[in-house]
């Protein structure tokens, strides 16, 4: 077993290597990065390096390379069985207080994503009316109900909280997002992508880069594995009251009540345990994978994921070219209430 405190800094080297490219420059100035918290282990994790980074940073150069801009989804707007985070929040503030903190509630995004009302309504198809006339909250609460299996629910949910993220980065005038996920977590999502036919998005999912969305994906904690992500939390108490550990799975809930990406990743922290080269193989080979990055690519309506990589693509977008021009890829189009 190695020492803890030695892997914690092997930990911080390589994270502070890959932030190392957001250097001040008299050219592009100081960047603006969004971090969405979560409270969960990874992206509080995350956040503590990035800090301990820029006042490195701040020390060693002319000043900070970056400026951080932390937004969390407030998560009792994304399920009813999450606590309030208010307390969180002013704590987290105190203790990290140098960066720009936003909190939202996940219906939010009727007023930060003026293209979403028109994609919910087509995505849910005739099944589904919108009522302008209830509050944000009850639209959207409409709208997730209307999605048939715990699988469509989860991957719907993912992709509206993916579009208020950009909305919001691109708002704050933010050049990149810097994602909490760990070796293990993008492992997971790259099964279940693959899983749910998202095969053709997986690329942006797990690698740094370029995003369809105009905006730069960066995953700093790619080489750790939750486990270790685990250990370095243990190591700091200013993180015990901040981070909302995950539950626990349950040995009650029945498989089929599961979606395929919390399967993906109970899977993962089981398996990832016995057998880490393979989860680490998985997501490398995965970002090796070329994006079809062409403008002239059309994007998904819903999810923003190019589309035409694949003859399930393009057999979706025969289906539904004519609707207003509006083109749902094929992961997408799987989750859709009529299509099931
Ligand atoms: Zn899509």
């Amino acid at each position: 077993m190695q020492n803890p405190y030695y892997q914690r800094e092997i930990a911080a080297d390589a994270i502070q290597k890959r932030m190392g490219q957001y250097r001040i420059s008299t050219k592009s100035g100081r960047h603006k990065l969004l971090l969405p918290l979560s409270y969960g282990l990874s992206s509080t994790v995350l956040l503590r390096i990035l800090n301990s980074h820029l006042e490195h940073q701040r020390h060693k150069y002319s000043g900070p390379g970056y400026d951080l801009y932390i937004l969390v989804i407030e998560p009792s707007s994304i399920s009813p069985s999450n606590q309030p985070t208010e307390q969180i929040f002013d704590l987290i503030q105190e203790r990290f207080p140098s960066h720009f903190y936003t909190r939202l509630p996940f219906h939010s995004i009727f007023e930060h994503d003026s293209d979403v009302q028109e994609a919910m309504s087509k995505f849910a198809g005739p099944g589904f009316a919108d009522n302008p006339s209830l509050s944000h909250k009850e639209r959207l609460d409409a709208f997730r109900a209307s999605i048939p299996t715990a699988t469509s629910k989860t991957d719907v949910d993912y992709a509206l909280m993916n579009r208020l993220i950009v909305a919001c980065a691109k708002k704050f005038g933010c050049t990149g997002i810097l994602w909490g996920d760990s070796d293990s977590r993008l492992a997971a999502k790259t099964l279940a992508s693959v899983a749910k036919g998202r095969g053709s998005s997986v690329t942006w999912q797990v690698s740094d880069g370029m995003s369809p969305f105009g905006i730069e994906f960066n995953f700093p904690l790619r080489d750790l594995f939750s486990t270790e992500v685990q250990q370095y939390a243990k190591l700091y108490p200013e993180l015990h009251d901040i981070i909302i550990p995950d539950e626990p799975p349950s040995e009650d809930v029945l498989t089929k009540n599961l979606s395929i990406d919390e399967l993906m990743m109970r899977y993962v922290l089981t398996q990832g345990e016995k057998y880490p080269g393979v989860m680490a193989n998985v997501t490398r080979t995965a970002s090796k994978l070329q994006s079809l990055s062409a403008s002239n690519v059309p994007s998904c309506t819903f999810c923003g994921a190019k589309m035409g990589g694949s003859s399930n693509d393009s057999a979706s977008t025969g289906i539904l070219g004519n609707t207003n021009s509006l083109q749902f890829c094929y992961g997408c189009t799987r989750s859709r209430p009529d299509v099931g």
